[in-house]
């Protein structure tokens, strides 16, 4: 299909101001009529109404009825776009200095890192992740979708050498599930889970069982914050997963690290990877993983049994409209570790619900400050690691918050 013959999608008058400033969501209110047939997931040009080209992107059908990928320009050749973008994508994580493969380079061996995140590297609903010789595809709308095995294919030329495998994890982000009729599969050659190294800590993803594509990687930052600020603390790492800030924690010297999760497979994982870098599943006495619900478990802590506490729970709003209790639950949470820490501690506390403003967060756990009654001063703002860009001109990318507060 040449570009000519793509269905044309005309906006309504005055609604192209977003996307003439690059916002790539075209939701479907803003559309005023379209030429041809568009299916979902097929490529489209979007016009103004007076009938200006402001681009090429790929019809979806929801309340984001376009995804745009290009702004200005139509796009005649996906092979060569994908490749572009993933190269461009490439550069920016060798230049944030995230591809170090080789042994030596020691503490910063780092092999595990998003090579596309979405809006924020210019492919909306595309999300790649490497881990060490594999990637891992998930895309998150029909159109992507569509070209899976020509992204594969760029993904191989541009990490040469260093990517031999590409497994397409796509079933459980499909808006529709039942276009992914044949699951999740290795799309270009094949490899078993190995330890990769993330700051020269030894982590084993788990691409087939676990969470998102395996790993928390939009949390290497703050795992290192953790491990700068750890040593001779009592460390609760609440919300573990497979343990990625407990790593840093027993490595920055923490006296004492206690790892929740009410996910008896995630502290399997946990201990696996403890052992990986420390030896044994308990660090030589220094470490402890428990089974339990994060606000059962914070219950029964005593007052002053712990000074670092780390609170990097599941998005609590997955939708706008559960964003009220949401704030209630990042409220309730942060409570319960306020007024348990003790005196002089560092409180680490994230959400990563997109719905939840930094300033909704911000205000959540003011309330809890109030309700624990204790003096809380914040020492830094957090984010999404360096590999989760967000384009200036799609804040709904900023999606991971944090706090790293004081706490006396
Ligand atoms: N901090 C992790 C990622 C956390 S993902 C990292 O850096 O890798 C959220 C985790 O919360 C999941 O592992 C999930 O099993 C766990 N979880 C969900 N609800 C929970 C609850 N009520 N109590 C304890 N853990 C819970």
């Amino acid at each position: 299909m040449t570009t000519a013959n793509y269905p044309s999608v005309y906006l309504r008058k005055g609604r192209d101001e977003a996307v003439r400033r690059f916002h790539p969501w075209i939701f479907s209110g803003a559309i005023e009529r379209i030429e041809g047939q568009a299916n979902e997931g097929d490529p489209v040009r979007l016009f103004a109404h007076d009938g200006t080209l402001l681009g090429c992107g790929f019809f979806e059908g929801g309340s984001i009825a376009v995804r745009m990928l290009s702004f200005g320009t139509s796009i005649t050749d996906f092979d060569a776009f994908f490749v572009e973008k993933i190269e461009q994508a490439y550069r920016l994580r060798q230049a944030l200095g995230l591809i170090q493969p080789a042994p030596e380079a020691g503490a910063h061996r780092n092999n595990v890192y998003r090579l596309v995140h979405g809006e924020g590297d210019g492919v909306s609903g595309l999300v790649i992740d490497v881990y060490g010789d594999t990637a891992v595809l998930q895309a998150h709308s029909t159109g992507v979708y569509h070209h899976i095995e020509r992204i594969a294919e760029a993904v191989v030329k541009v990490c040469k050498g260093e990517v031999t495998a590409v497994f397409d994890k796509s079933s459980a982000t499909l808006p529709d599930p039942s276009i992914a009729s044949v699951g999740d599969r290795f799309l270009i050659g094949k490899s078993t889970a190995q330890p990769v190294y993330e700051n020269g800590l030894q982590i084993l993803p788990d691409w087939l069982r676990g969470q998102k594509t395996g790993f928390f990687i939009d949390q290497r930052d703050n795992r290192r914050l953790v491990g700068q600020y750890a040593s001779g603390r009592r460390v609760l790492n609440m919300f573990c997963y497979s343990g990625g800030f407990s790593l840093y924690a027993l490595q920055g010297g923490a006296e004492e690290v206690v790892s929740v999760d009410s996910s008896a497979r995630a502290l399997s994982l946990v201990e696996h990877n403890v052992a990986l870098n420390f030896g044994d599943t308990i660090a030589g006495g220094r470490h402890e993983g428990v089974v339990a619900d994060a606000f059962e478990y914070l219950k029964g802590i005593a007052y002053g049994a712990f000074d670092l506490i780390v609170l990097d729970p599941p998005a609590f709003a997955k939708k706008r409209s559960a964003l009220k209790n949401a704030l209630n639950g990042y409220r309730k949470l942060n409570a319960l570790a306020l007024e348990r820490l003790a005196p002089g501690s560092f409180l680490f506390t994230y959400s990563c619900s997109q719905a939840v403003s930094p300033e909704d967060f911000r205000l959540a756990v003011l309330t809890a400050s109030v309700q624990a009654g204790r003096s809380v001063r914040i020492l830094q703002q957090l984010g999404q690691a360096t590999d989760h860009p967000v384009s200036i001109y799609h804040p709904e990318g900023e999606y991971l918050k944090g706090l790293f507060l004081y706490v006396e």
